[in-house]
């Protein structure tokens, strides 16, 4: 899974051959978010792509917002793209940059196209556009004001500039090519009026470039080498190049695409993400259920998981989709190295132990964490009293439930072997204690010499233990592919995605619980503090992740 044991890709092979043949003396990339939304998986791969190569040549990546459109931009996704990018484990190089950095080098090649014959000002309306454009299999037609004098482009574009015209009414475009078979380089917009503030430029600009104009001149400004995006702007190169071609930028970048990342079961379109945290289908972006970032460090995944699943899923042309066990595969096997462990009953169940005399406790101790003796131990009180999962115990069971049976024996984890001799019921018939006893000799032994027990199961101290909530996670989707065709993801809701479970209990080691750690609850999963709701009244716990990949199958669990 390291990223040296595997051949490289495709773009890695690019960089290689442009360092070695001196094309380019160093690589520069860039991550370029839009401030539109809150950063999804999607992205995680784009900047794991653009700083992890970076980082891997000795290269430097740029953080550059893409803000071309202020209409539905805002600051504090600004905010959020940043936290997510150094989460991810990132540094940007130098500051971070906006396209709105250029506007004013932009205006200046608008101008500059425009003097070479190769810009317009076009009075068509967007609708108007639209059907000069042509189609796939038509060329288009040129328009009505493609041929006016270079004095009256210039005179009518600083007039769009001054604010003189209203939205829509005119536009700077391109003068390349109506009858290309590429619809981007028929006569593209360059330039439309938007009486619009800016969050970085506030209302100094009532113009705003395109994105296809924007993005290959702060490339070139930047010095960027490699201009990495996904697949759907392969038909927008020949328009990158374009503008390069014909504008007197101070370097020559080259754009390459990759194939987005797709994962079943998750949304990765801001648009549809923001529809989820605007009709409160969800509790904000970052909501653990969410696939943002934000939502997935709230969850407890680890930036680890996430890099070593982008690494898994792999850089190609070819669209696909990735499964979602990919993922949680690398989550769990992080995760499996790194959490401490710790016991917590999730539906508690009071069993007391008969023959443990009354009012004695002692403490047992546990390893911390199995494979890591560095870790220490911890230790867990233990008396008379214990609580134990509700279905951990059943009065009669046939082979396959190896837990608590009445008349049966079952180890008790880090503790003894214990044997369950009655069912205490209340008036319902719901069984609310069970009486058992101790095997002797098996407290702290580990595991007894010739006393057979068929399972392990956790425990807490009935007296001496941490209460909490624990919050469980499912899909938030339960079709895989929610958005796919004329399905509505919305539809796809899963009704049962959280599950908020109080009166836990946890050992009584996790009052000290750490807010940045994931811990495991043995047999349970992994699971982390809620930083928003947890406090240290009432914690709350989410639950990361199950131990095992259980989804789809009907578990005895
Ligand atoms: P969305 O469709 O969610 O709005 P976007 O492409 O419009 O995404 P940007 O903010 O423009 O969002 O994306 C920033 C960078 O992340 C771009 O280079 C884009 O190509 C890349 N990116 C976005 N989605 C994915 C994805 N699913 N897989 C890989 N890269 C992605
Ligand atoms: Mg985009």
């Amino acid at each position: 899974m390291t990223e040296n044991n595997r051949p490289p890709h495709f773009l890695e092979k690019i960089i290689t051959e442009d360092l070695e043949s001196g094309k380019v003396p160093t690589i520069r990339t860039r991550f370029p978010p839009e401030p539109n939304g809150y950063l999804h998986i999607g992205h995680a791969k784009s900047i794991w792509i653009n700083f992890g190569l970076a980082e891997k040549f000795g290269g430097s990546c740029n953080l550059r917002f893409d803000d071309t459109n202020p209409v539905k931009e805002d600051l504090e996704y600004v905010e959020s793209i940043k936290r997510d990018v150094e989460w991810m484990g990132y540094h940007w190089d130098g500051a971070v940059r906006y396209s709105s950095d250029y506007f004013d080098q932009l205006y200046e090649w608008a101008l500059y196209l425009i003097r070479e014959g190769r810009a317009f000002v076009c009075d068509l309306s967007a609708e108007q556009m639209r059907e000069y454009r042509g189609t796939l299999t038509e060329p288009g037609r040129n328009s009505p004001w493609r041929d006016r004098s270079v004095a009256e482009n210039l005179e009518l574009f600083e007039r769009m500039k001054n604010g003189e015209f209203a939205d829509g009414a005119r536009s700077l475009r391109a003068r390349i090519d109506m009858a290309s078979p590429n619809i981007n380089l028929r006569d593209p917009v360059l330039y439309r009026i938007k009486k619009a503030s800016h969050h970085q430029t506030g209302d100094k600009w009532c113009i705003y470039p395109s994105y296809d104009y924007a993005h290959g001149q702060g490339d070139a400004i930047e010095g960027v080498t490699h201009s990495i995006c996904t697949v759907e702007f392969e038909d927008h190169r020949p328009l990158y190049d374009w503008c390069i071609n014909n504008l007197p930028t101070p370097s020559q970048p080259h754009q390459y695409e990759f194939s987005r990342l797709n994962v079943n079961y998750l949304i990765t379109s801001k648009r549809k993400l923001k529809l989820l945290v605007d009709e409160k289908h969800v509790d904000g972006w970052d909501d653990p259920r969410m696939p943002t970032l934000s939502g997935m460090r709230r969850r407890g995944f680890t930036p680890k998981a996430l890099r070593d699943f982008c690494e898994m899923t792999g850089v190609t042309k070819v669209v696909g989709v990735a499964d979602i066990s990919m993922l949680e595969f690398a989550l769990r096997e992080d995760l499996n190295a790194s959490a401490p462990r710790a016991m917590c009953v999730l539906r508690p169940l009071r069993v007391v132990l008969t023959n443990y005399p009354e009012g004695k406790t002692e403490t047992l101790s546990a390893p911390v964490h199995p494979q890591r003796e560095v870790l220490g131990m911890r230790a867990l009180p233990f008396g008379r009293e214990i609580l134990i999962e509700q279905d951990d115990f059943r009065e009669q069971a046939n082979k396959q439930y190896k837990r608590l049976v009445l008349g049966k024996r079952v180890r008790l984890r880090n503790a003894c072997v214990i044997e369950a001799d009655e069912a205490i019921k209340d008036a319902g018939g719901n069984v609310i204690e069970v009486r058992a006893r101790v095997i002797e000799n098996t407290v702290g032994q580990d595991p007894a010499d010739g006393i057979k027990a068929k399972g392990v199961i956790h425990w807490v101290s009935a007296t001496d233990n941490h209460s909490c909530e624990v919050r469980l996670y499912d899909r938030l989707f339960t079709d895989p592919f929610p958005d796919a065709g004329d399905k509505h993801f919305l539809d796809a809701i899963n009704p049962d995605s959280l599950t908020i479970l109080s009166g836990c209990k946890a050992e009584a080691g996790l009052r000290q619980a750490d807010p940045e750690t994931r811990y495991q609850f043995e047999r349970e999963g992994y699971f982390i503090l809620d930083s928003r709701y947890s406090t240290p009244e009432q914690p709350v716990f989410n639950r990361v992740i199950g131990l095992r990949d259980t989804w789809g199958r009907t578990s005895d669990h």
